[in-house]
């Protein structure tokens, strides 16, 4: 399938989006029902194209987002045409650093920039090819006990308001919790709480790790490196196919060579792509020597094309770390009762650890989580039809579903499920009382406003 990018289309300036130019996401599974492409390449020009849009406006990153997170049916801005800067800033007095970045940055370019100023991230997500504040709205997360989503390392956001305003706002006010879900404006640039040194990191993978030993075990094996995923397809008897660890290597030391086996699963021959089968070039660096972080944290390289791609669907459900091993048997169950449908729709699963966060509309919040992903094939009828049973499935556990992925749970039952939710929504009607940034029967209108 070839998927039609918002990138083909963002280099006009503006464009009138009839049936004749529809836009798509990445995976060209949601038209975007804008009426304008506005494609900013100054500060001035963004302010005065939020000026003149009176009524809706959202803006979208780099389109990767299966849902209609980013969907408005007004003006669709993107920031593209405007430069990126990256500004790293020591304080040298308490050993900390930051970084002031362009919102619209891919963690790609934003990364190997870090990287060379001799700092970092703690965690990154899977592909590096998304924008930094794309990711920062739908509570994007990597994988690690200790790594919150990649939203908690804003530290102030700098962002235009529905007059074109410049304002900027930190962590702790209020406003800034309205960055979840992009309600808080046209965020311009970023900034982050980096580790003021880099580190390395080596990723080894192993194969067929046995069901009863993640049961027994879960929470060892969630802890027994810096980011673990487990890649599998719910087949009770295969147990989980893939085991991926990424450890730190400690300053100044090094690691230990890794076994052959671990948790009952066997060290990996050679690169090994999560899709068993599929040529494993477009992975990072696998098994000895460790290397950047930046190039071992996401499972994908960032020198490969990821427009390329874009023949899948996702979806990603959350629940307390609590529930996880029930989570993972009534997955399992699932495949048995859906007569093996579950792994028909489904090209992988892999099972993440998230900590607990205080942002009100991270589906993480208070509890460590664990993320339950599913890559599905490009099936978008097949994939709809069979989210009710899957969610049905997860329902008792309270989980809660990712916001730049493919959901069908009622936005009733998503509200229920976020406590602070009438905060969020009442902020958002104050800071934007035109409700200019979150559109009139959108995603976001749906799920977070209707009454
Ligand atoms: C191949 C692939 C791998 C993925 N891997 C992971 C993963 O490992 N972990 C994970 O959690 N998710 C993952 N995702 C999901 C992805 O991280 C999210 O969908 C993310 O939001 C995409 O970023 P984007 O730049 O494309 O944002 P978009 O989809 O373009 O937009 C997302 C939201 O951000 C808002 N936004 C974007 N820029 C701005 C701005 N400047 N100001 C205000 N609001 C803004 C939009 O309005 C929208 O609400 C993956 C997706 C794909 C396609």
């Amino acid at each position: 399938m070839a998927a039609s990018i918002l990138a083909a289309a963002s280099t006009r300036t503006a464009d009138a989006c009839g049936s004749n130019a529809l836009l798509f996401n990445w995976s060209a599974c949601v038209a975007f029902a804008c009426c304008e492409l506005a494609t900013p390449k100054t500060l001035d020009e963004a302010a005065a194209i939020i000026k003149r849009a009176r009524h809706r406006l959202r803006v979208v990153g780099t389109a990767h987002s299966f849902s209609r997170v980013a969907d408005t049916d007004g003006v669709l801005l993107s920031l593209r045409g405007m430069p990126n800067a990256v500004h790293v800033l020591r304080d040298e007095r308490t050993g900390t650093a930051t970084a002031r970045c362009s919102a619209n940055i891919t963690y790609a370019e934003l990364c190997s920039q870090l990287h060379a100023e001799g700092v970092a991230l703690p965690s990154m997500a899977s592909l590096p090819h998304i924008s930094v504040m794309g990711a920062v709205a739908t509570a994007t997360h990597g994988s690690g006990d200790g790594n919150g989503c990649l939203s908690t390392h804003v530290l102030e956001a700098h962002y235009l308001d529905g007059d074109g305003q410049r304002r900027s706002c930190g962590r702790s006010h209020d406003e800034f919790q309205l960055l979840l879900l992009g309600c808080l404006g046209v965020v311009v640039e970023l900034t982050l709480e980096v580790e003021p040194r880099p580190y390395e990191v080596r990723q080894d993978i192993y194969l067929g790790l046995p069901w009863e030993v993640v049961d027994a075990r879960f929470d060892e094996l969630m802890g027994s490196a810096y980011s673990v995923s487990l890649f599998s397809r719910w087949d009770e008897v295969g147990g989980v196919e893939q085991l991926w660890r990424k450890q730190r290597v400690p300053a100044g030391g090094e690691l230990e060579p890794a076994p052959q086996s671990l948790f009952g699963a066997r060290l990996a021959d050679g690169p090994t792509h999560p899709l068993s089968g599929v040529d494993a070039s477009c992975c990072t660096s696998q098994g000895a020597p460790a290397g950047p972080w930046h190039e071992r944290l996401p499972h994908f390289r960032a020198e490969r094309d990821s427009s390329a791609q874009g023949d899948e669907l996702q979806s990603e459900y959350f629940v307390a770390r609590a529930h996880a091993v029930a989570a993972l048997r009534a997955l399992r169950a699932l495949e048995v009762q859906s007569r093996g449908q579950l792994g028909r729709l489904l090209l992988v699963s892999e099972v993440r650890s998230v900590a607990a966060d205080t942002l009100w509309m991270s589906p993480f919040g208070a509890s460590a989580s664990v993320g339950l992903h599913f890559t599905w094939r490009h099936d978008v009828a097949g994939v709809t039809a069979f989210l009710p049973v899957l969610e049905a499935a997860l329902a008792p556990l309270d989980a809660r579903p990712h916001w730049g992925k493919l959901f069908t749970m009622a936005p009733a039952r998503v509200r229920a499920l976020y406590p602070a939710l009438p905060r969020y929504r009442e902020l958002a009607m104050r800071v934007d009382p035109r409700g200019k940034f979150r559109g009139h029967g959108t995603f976001v209108d749906e799920v977070v406003f209707a009454p």
